[in-house]
């Protein structure tokens, strides 16, 4: 049997329930994008159309439906062939031709460099509010670029590597995507920071096998108290901390590797949400707890639709280790997350409306196009992106308890521009946790804070280095230029 048959059959049976249609679009796409890109090859020598094809094997495991698998498999011949969209349009419809403009990048003859990437990027975002598998497609193709950059040039690799770290996975992370935003991380990683790879690696395997040990003897008594309860139905399994997301915990913890509880950790799975509560008992009447490790993410769902119980137990020989509890459409969720929504499901069709109200729920993308529309400059976009929306987020509470997310690092007077910008400009105090602090303060995760304002005081160039979101700063700057004060940038 030629390859590309082989191929052809293999995608086929990773769909689900396929129809005789989808059986056949997938067909029709496949030899479509096969010799659309003809003779042309990747970086590794390869032919061109392997590229295409893992991409759609990659939505296929998200379990995406067909039509997004056919948009896969024809991602890149708008941008890399001499297809037309009416020629694309004739033969597959608009709402694939609609997926697959998405992604394109736009013409090298308008754009260049760096302006081209971004204004690509502005592309992305826009038409990812329209319809969120446009993403979905290109988080699929970035995964299977960055497990090939071994084979690119260095220089353009390294560049691939860092912006799938301050973007991709960032973004994968906030569509709920864990297991898409742990490979990214841990692909790119290694050629993003050589050195700091080398280290964290080192580090790890120093304490690897002292983990392993203690966890393998947890593990077996925890699984013996989990029967003896009268639970038949459950399994487990370890995760081990990635290297990148060890990396960035550690810079927090100033390297020090004996402040990292969760290097490892066990998880129990389970079939309903009573057991993932029964479970924590058993594990609590057994273990000590760590006092304010206990986090119930099913009450409390991460913004990003992720739920489990976790806590941190003393093992009773020196050791600590995280045991994450949840059921299997949790795990799912945690894995897949927006796509475990919007993949295949038994008698749900994929319509227009279903499309839209999975893509409200994540408000922050429309945002990210306000964003846009507000910022000329193509530098300052991709630098606000940055800050305003791919760090790490802390959530705040106002004293009456509602929640403000903002960037990590930020301080007192991002809080208040949070809430109005005319709190904003007259905040003369700010208290955190019942004290008062400065407002040039940094603010954590989980902090309460109360901000005092005064009728008399005004922003001062001051302000803007100690603000962090680009909504603070831009209320600062115009603030400043009132009082006829060049700002300092
Ligand atoms: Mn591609």
């Amino acid at each position: 049997m030629p390859e590309s048959e082989n191929k052809v059959e293999s995608l086929i049976s990773a769909l689900r329930n396929p129809t005789d249609e989808n059986k056949a679009l997938i067909t029709k796409a496949y030899n479509f994008a096969l010799h659309a890109h003809g003779e042309q090859k990747r970086f590794s020598g390869e032919p061109y159309f392997n590229h295409c094809f893992r991409v759609a094997m990659n939505l296929a495991e998200f379990r995406m439906e067909t039509k997004v698998i056919a948009a896969g498999l024809l991602h890149d011949t708008l941008e890399d062939t001499h297809i037309t969209p009416k020629e694309f349009e004739a033969q597959f419809g608009k709402e694939i031709l609609f997926l697959v403009e998405g992604v394109t990048k736009l013409g090298k003859l308008k754009y260049h460099g760096e302006q081209r990437h971004v204004e690509s990027l502005r592309k992305l975002f826009i038409a990812t509010t329209r319809d969120i598998r446009v993403l979905i497609i290109k988080l699929a193709d970035r995964l299977h670029n960055v497990s090939t950059l071994e084979f690119v040039p260095p220089e353009k690799r390294k560049r691939i590597a860092q912006e799938t770290l301050e973007i991709y996975a960032p973004l994968a992370y906030r569509l709920g995507m864990g297991i898409i935003r742990h490979r990214l991380e841990e692909l790119s990683f290694p050629y993003a920071y050589p050195d700091e790879y080398k280290l964290v690696k080192a580090l790890m395997k120093e304490k690897e096998e002292e983990i392993k040990r203690r966890l393998e003897k947890f593990y077996r008594s925890l699984k013996k108290e989990i029967a003896q309860s009268g639970y038949k139905q459950f399994r487990t399994s370890n995760r081990m901390k990635g290297t990148y997301s060890l990396y960035k915990k550690l810079v927090e913890k100033k390297m020090d590797m004996s402040k990292i509880y969760d290097l490892m950790a066990i998880r129990v799975i389970v079939p309903t949400v009573a057991d993932c509560y029964g479970i924590l008992g058993i594990v609590h009447a057994n273990w000590r707890p760590l006092p304010g490790r206990i986090k119930d993410y099913i009450a409390f769902p991460k913004p990003n639709g992720y739920q489990s119980l976790h806590t941190t137990v003393f093992t009773g020989d020196g050791g600590i280790i995280e045991v994450q509890i949840r059921t299997e459409d949790m795990h799912r969720e945690a894995e897949y997350g927006i796509a475990s929504h919007l993949g295949y499901k038994e008698g749900i069709t994929q319509d227009k409306t279903r499309i839209e109200d999975i893509g409200k729920k994540y408000a922050w993308f429309k945002q990210l196009v306000e964003l846009q529309e507000n910022v000329s400059r193509t530098g300052e976009f991709l630098d606000h992106l940055k800050v305003d929306f791919f760090e790490n987020r802390v959530f705040l509470f106002t004293p009456k308890g509602d929640v403000i997310d903002l960037p990590e690092g930020s301080s007192p007077i991002d809080f208040a521009y949070a809430i109005h910008s005319e709190i904003g400009n007259r905040i003369s105090g700010a208290k955190v946790n019942g004290k008062f602090v400065s407002i040039d303060t940094t603010l954590h995760n989980g902090d309460i804070v109360e901000i005092e304002t005064k009728r008399s005081v005004t922003p001062t160039r001051k302000w803007l280095e100690s603000a962090k979101t680009t909504l603070a700063k831009r209320h600062i700057r115009i603030a400043l230029q009132e009082k006829n004060l060049p700002p300092k940038v």
